[in-house]
C-alpha cells in the first residue's frame, strides 16, 4: 500500500461522491461550502442544536491539522475558515471538573449536559451522589429528537453524558440499555460489543431489542449510505466491535473503508433522520479518537482524525445555511497529550522540511500495527513497519516485541512509538500521554450564539442551549 497518496483529499473526494450518490443530500451541491454565507445570531430561538466535539483536541493539534491540510491540498481547515470570515462567535473555554483542573471526558460532557461540574469518572452523578438530569430528557420533553454520533463506542463517555446516568463511566453495557429505555433516536458509531448477546455481561441481545422497538439496525458503511428513501426515524448504527479505526488506517486499508463510514457520512445520515421531526433536534457529533491519538502520542492518528472531524464543520455549515434556525457549537472537551509543533534546525529553518514529509511518510497508527502483529509472520510484520513507519526491526527489537506482546495492553504500540520517534521525524512533541488543562477553542453560530461570552466555563454552555431551545 502506497502512502504517497493524499489521504486528506482522497477522503474529502470520497466523502463528496459517496454522499452524492447515496441520496443523502438535502441540497443540490456541497461544493463551495467555504463561500456560503453563515447566518449570524438571528434572534434567540433555535429549532435545533448541532454540538460538535473534537475530543481531546489541543490547540496545537488544531494548528497542526490546518498547516498539514494547506500542505496537502492548499486549503485551510473549515474551522480556520470560520475565523477568517469572522462569521462566528468565538470563545475560550475553561474545562475543569469538580475535583480536578484537568477533566476527563465524562465530567466534561456532563458539565455541558447538566450545567454542573462533577468528579472525573462519573456520568451525570453529582459529587454528593445525587443524579443529574441529562439534557436528552429535557430536549425530548420539548418534543424534539436526539442523536449521538461518534468515532468511539457510542456508549463512550462524551456521547453517554448527553443521555445516560452511571456512577462509573465504564458501565457501558448499562449505558447501551439506558439509550433504549430513554429512547435516544439516533445512535451511530462503534461499540457493537455492548449491544451483542455474545459479548454483553448479561447475555441480553440488545440489538434485537432495539429492532423490536422500531430502530433500523445498520452494521456496514453500505447499509448506512444505501438506506433508501424510507429514512427511518430511529437508527442504531454499530460499525465496529469497539472504537472505530483511526482515519489514517481507514484511508490506507480498503477493507476498513468498506466497512466503516466516515464521521461526516454518519453525521449526514443522522441529520436526514432527525430533521424529520418538525419540532427539531439535538445532535451531538464527536471526533472521539483525536483524544486517543493524543494519549498514544501518535501524530498520524491525531492529524487525520482531526481532519475527518473538520469535514463535519462543513456539513454543519451547509445544514445551518439551509436551516438557519439551527444553533451550531464547535469545541473540544479538553486537550490531550499536549501535541505541539516545534521549531526544527538552526533558526527553525528546517521546520517545514521536517513536518510535512514526516507526516506524509506515516502510513498507519501504532494501534493498527499492534493489532495486526499477532496475525503476521515476523518478516511480514517487519516489512509492514518498514513501509508504514520507516522503522527497521532488528534481532534485538524482535525480542523486545515478543516481550511486549506478552505484557499486553498498549505495550507493542508504545514500543513502535519509541522506535518511530515522531519528534525528530515531524517536529511534533508531546507534554504527556494525559489530558491537559489549557483553555480550549470554541465557536458557535446561529440563534443564541451571541449569548456566549469571550471566556466561558464548560458549564456555561448548558444555559445557552437551554435558552436557545426554550427548554423548561
Ligand atoms: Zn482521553
Amino acid at each position: 500500500m502506497k502512502h504517497s497518496q493524499n489521504p486528506a483529499s482522497i477522503s474529502r473526494r470520497g466523502f463528496l461522491s459517496a454522499t452524492a450518490t447515496a441520496g443523502l443530500l438535502w441540497s443540490p451541491t456541497l461544493a463551495g461550502c467555504g463561500s456560503m454565507e453563515i447566518r449570524g445570531d438571528d434572534g434567540d430561538e433555535a429549532r435545533s442544536v448541532i454540538f460538535l466535539v473534537a475530543d481531546g483536541m489541543n490547540t496545537g493539534t488544531w494548528t497542526l491539522a490546518d498547516y498539514y491540510l494547506q500542505h496537502r491540498s492548499k486549503q485551510r481547515t473549515e474551522w480556520v475558515q470560520l475565523y477568517q470570515e469572522r462569521a462566528v462567535t468565538r470563545a475560550l473555554m475553561e474545562t475543569c471538573s469538580a475535583n480536578s483542573r484537568v477533566t476527563d471526558s465524562a465530567a466534561a460532557a456532563s458539565a455541558w449536559s447538566t450545567g454542573v461540574r462533577i468528579d472525573n469518572g462519573a456520568i451525570n452523578f453529582a459529587p454528593d451522589g445525587s443524579e443529574l438530569e441529562p439534557i436528552h430528557r429535557r430536549v425530548q420533553q420539548s418534543g424534539r429528537s436526539t442523536g449521538l454520533v461518534t468515532t468511539t463506542r457510542v456508549t463512550h463517555a462524551t456521547p453517554a453524558a448527553f443521555a445516560a446516568n452511571v456512577k462509573v463511566r465504564g458501565e457501558e453495557d448499562t449505558i447501551a440499555r439506558q439509550y433504549l429505555e430513554r429512547e435516544v433516536d439516533v445512535l451511530l458509531g462503534g461499540g457493537e460489543k455492548n449491544f451483542s448477546a455474545q459479548t454483553r455481561a448479561d447475555g441480553i441481545d440488545l440489538k434485537q431489542q432495539y429492532q423490536a422497538a422500531g430502530y433500523q439496525l445498520l452494521q456496514s458503511r453500505d447499509q448506512l449510505l444505501n438506506m433508501g428513501e424510507e429514512r427511518a426515524k430511529r437508527l442504531l448504527g454499530l460499525f465496529w466491535p469497539s472504537h472505530l479505526p483511526y482515519s489514517i488506517d481507514r484511508n490506507q486499508q480498503p477493507e476498513i473503508a468498506q466497512q466503516v463510514p466516515t464521521l461526516a457520512e454518519m453525521m449526514r445520515r443522522a441529520l436526514s433522520s432527525l430533521e424529520q421531526n418538525r419540532h427539531g433536534f439535538l445532535l451531538q457529533v464527536e471526533g472521539g479518537r483525536i483524544d486517543h491519538g493524543g494519549h498514544g502520542n501518535d501524530v498520524g492518528a491525531v492529524v487525520h482524525d482531526q481532519l475527518a472531524f473538520d469535514e463535519c464543520i462543513a456539513v454543519a455549515r451547509e445544514y445551518s445555511q439551509q436551516h438557519p434556525e439551527t444553533l451550531v457549537i464547535v469545541t473540544t472537551d479538553h486537550g490531550c497529550g499536549g501535541c505541539q509543533l516545534n521549531g526544527m534546525g538552526s533558526g527553525y529553518r528546517d521546520t517545514d522540511q521536517t513536518v510535512f514529509p514526516g507526516i506524509d511518510a506515516i502510513g498507519a497508527s501504532y494501534e493498527y500495527l499492534q493489532s495486526v502483529f499477532p496475525s503476521l509472520e515476523t518478516e511480514q510484520f517487519k516489512a509492514l513497519v518498514q513501509q508504514r513507519l520507516q522503522v527497521e526491526i532488528d534481532e534485538k527489537r524482535q525480542q523486545e516485541l515478543v516481550v511486549a506482546r506478552a505484557k499486553g495492553g498498549y505495550a507493542v504500540a508504545n514500543l513502535l512509538r519509541s522506535w518511530h520517534g515522531s519528534y525528530a521525524r515531524t517536529g511534533v512533541n508531546w507534554t504527556s500521554g494525559n489530558h491537559t488543562g489549557e483553555f480550549v477553542e470554541l465557536c458557535a453560530w446561529g440563534p443564541g450564539s451571541a449569548a456566549i461570552g469571550q471566556w466561558i466555563r464548560n458549564t456555561d454552555l448548558h444555559p445557552v442551549i437551554g435558552k436557545a431551545l426554550q427548554l423548561s
